[in-house]
């Protein structure tokens, strides 16, 4: 759709060159600078249409209209992550009948589709899912609930996108899609889920309301004790390897440098290559870091295989998904406290 508005400009303006470029009086330097100048308007006029439309929805809001509940029908919602699910879960509390697809310790970069989650899917009056390409191994199903005139909404829209192109992945830009990773995002994510559950179910919008809100306050005071705790670590400690490039958005925010991770990409659906690791434990060796960390969803054993190599320790973190219940990181909470301590703990000791 955008290709096609695209091109018909272009065309626009060929039109133009043919009949005013093509005088006598025009001559060759002066007709290069005016079609440069038009070259770089039309540039212009394509950048101000890709800001403002976002690429075929995906990652936008859809509109959306109140769902006819029968009196004590509870709306029907499907969260895709554990980490959705549990702040969906905050702000639509016991008003909802919630299915959350991925289990603690599930990939979120790479999960599957069950038949149980298919059929979850169909039925839901409302589908929440992180966004940002996160989902990969869940696009295609989403994708259909969408076509299928399913409510989909992606958490993140919103939220403030780091963009990187991953080595190995040249002139490719991708979105970051770890924005839990600062709080302040999953605010956003609470406007999300607050604004989609009050227009699909209008009834109970107070309520609705009244849980983001509290939520919302829950998020600012773990804002606060994540800065609290990340001043107990040397400033020139600051700094992380993980397995993957996981904690852009907390580096960003409480004041971190990324070194660098074994797999070097935003997903963790790939594989470093000898060169990358190569690269990577010279790196670890020039700037001294103390610890590396690796999540809770992946393979450790490269990232313990290179802290052996180059004599540094290994700290666990959680990082696609919740903790299993009674680890502390049931919830999303207690997931990036029990972050933020262990990564205190790696870092601080030299
Ligand atoms: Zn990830």
């Amino acid at each position: 759709m955008y290709r096609g508005r695209h091109s018909r400009r272009w065309s626009l303006y060929d039109r133009v060159g043919d009949t005013a470029l093509s005088r006598n009086w025009v001559g060759p330097v002066r007709r290069s600078l005016i079609w440069a100048f038009m070259v770089v308007f039309a540039l212009w006029i394509a950048g101000c249409a890709a800001r403002s439309t976002p690429v075929a929805g995906e990652d936008a809001i859809p509109t959306l209209t109140p769902v006819a509940l029968e009196p004590g029908q509870k709306l029907r919602v499907v969260a895709s992550t554990s980490i959705v699910g549990d702040v969906v879960a905050n702000v639509g509390g016991n008003l909802i009948d919630l299915t959350v697809l991925m289990e603690p310790g599930q990939d979120p970069h790479s999960y599957e589709p069950t038949a149980k989650d298919i059929a979850a899917i169909s039925k839901a009056h409302v589908i929440f899912i992180n966004g940002l390409s996160l989902e990969e191994g869940l696009e295609r199903t989403i994708r259909a609930a969408a076509d299928r005139g399913q409510p989909v909404i992606p958490v993140s829209a919103g939220v403030h996108v780091r963009e990187l192109t991953p080595p190995g992945e040249r002139g490719k830009s991708r979105p970051d899609p770890h924005t839990w990773f600062d709080p302040n995002n999953v605010i956003v994510w609470v406007d999300n889920i607050e604004h989609a559950l009050s227009a699909l179910d209008p009834n109970h919008a107070a309520d609705y309301a009244a849980q983001a809100d509290a939520y919302r306050q829950k998020l600012r005071d773990l804002d606060a004790y994540i800065r609290e705790q990340v001043e107990r670590i040397p400033p020139e400690h600051r700094k992380l390897v993980t397995d993957h490039l996981a904690f852009g958005y907390f580096a960003d925010r409480y004041g971190f440098d990324v070194i660098g991770a074994v797999i070097p990409g935003f997903s963790t659906v790939a594989e470093p290559s000898a060169s990358d690791l190569a690269k990577l434990s010279a790196q670890i060796r020039e700037v001294g870091v103390p610890a590396i960390f690796v999540g809770n969803t992946t393979n450790p054993h490269m990232t313990e295989v290179l802290a052996k190599e180059v004599g540094v320790r290994v700290f666990s973190l959680y990082t696609g998904s919740l903790g299993k219940p009674g680890s502390g990181a049931e919830t999303y909470i207690g997931m990036m406290k029990t972050d933020v301590d262990t990564i205190v703990k790696g870092l601080s000791s030299s």
